[in-house]
This record gives structure tokens, sequence and C-alpha cells, in this order.
């Protein structure tokens, strides 16, 4: 796909949203807040293949439903583990590996594309970070 030509003004827009976001990003930090996305689709499809609507809708479906692990409690715990494997089994059967949220690059192609305001490329960081987090909680079994 080729990229749509900028003129200077919207190239300096776009490189300034990209460099406070790159900025922003380390700072920002808390549990993943996807329950805004509505499905629209205006950011996909991501060049990387992550299906950016199913991984933050099934992410904020899991926050609702109680299925992600109490941060809280010790990675090494049982009852940690337990909820890493229902939370993990449960998000491979909905989403293939390769449509998960760590394919992310951050290429930033879907940077500003939300009408939600999600910060897209932060809220699938932070999945990737929990769910590497229950991956390593598996280890301990
Ligand atoms: S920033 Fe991540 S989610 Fe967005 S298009 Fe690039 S690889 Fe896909
Ligand atoms: S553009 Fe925003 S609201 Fe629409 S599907 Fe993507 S993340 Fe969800």
């Amino acid at each position: 796909m080729t990229e749509q030509k900028l003129n200077r003004r919207q190239w300096l827009a776009k490189m300034t949203a990209i460099a406070g976001a790159a900025i922003a990003a380390p700072v920002l930090s808390g549990a993943p807040d996807t329950s805004g996305c509505t499905d629209c689709g205006r950011c996909m499809p991501c060049r990387y293949g992550v299906d950016i609507p199913a991984v933050l809708r099934f992410h904020a479906e899991a926050i609702k439903n109680g299925l992600v692990p109490d941060p809280s409690l010790p990675v090494e715990s049982a009852a940690y583990r337990k909820a890493s494997q229902r939370y993990l089994g449960k998000y491979s059967r909905a989403i293939t590996h390769t449509h998960q949220a760590h394919r992310c690059i951050r290429c930033w192609h879907c940077l500003g594309t939300c009408p939600e305001n999600i910060f897209i490329v932060e809220e699938l960081e932070k999945i990737t970070a929990a769910t590497d987090k229950m991956r390593e909680a598996l280890c301990y079994e």
C-alpha cells in the first residue's frame, strides 16, 4: 500500500505527534483501559496483523468479567497462575497468536486514527506486558 503524500505542514504535525507519543509512552503506566473501543474499525488494517478492535474488546470484556488476574498477587502464587491459565486460554481461543497484541511493532501507522482517542499502541503494550507476566506465571507450575 502506498502512503499518501503529505505536505510540509501535515508532515510536521505527524512528526510532532509521533515524537510526543514516543516520549510520553514510557511514563504512561497503569492497567489497560480499552473499554471505550466501539469496534468502528477505523484503526484497521494493521499491517503487522494485530486485530486491534478484537484485542481491545477482548481485554475490556475480560476486565468486566473478572478474568484478568489480580496484579497484586505474587506471580508465583497458585491463584495468579490459575487465573493466568484461564485468561490465556480464552485469549488464544478468541484471537489467534498472529493477531494478538504482542505483534505490534510500534510502526505508528494507527496513530491518531481512533475517534475515541484511545492511544492504541500504549494499550497494546500494556496488554502485552500483562500477558507476558501471565505466561511467566505458568513457568512456576
Ligand atoms: S502501531 Fe502496532 S497496532 Fe498500530 S499499525 Fe503499527 S503494528 Fe499495528
Ligand atoms: S479506531 Fe478506536 S474505537 Fe475504532 S476500532 Fe479502533 S480502537 Fe476501537
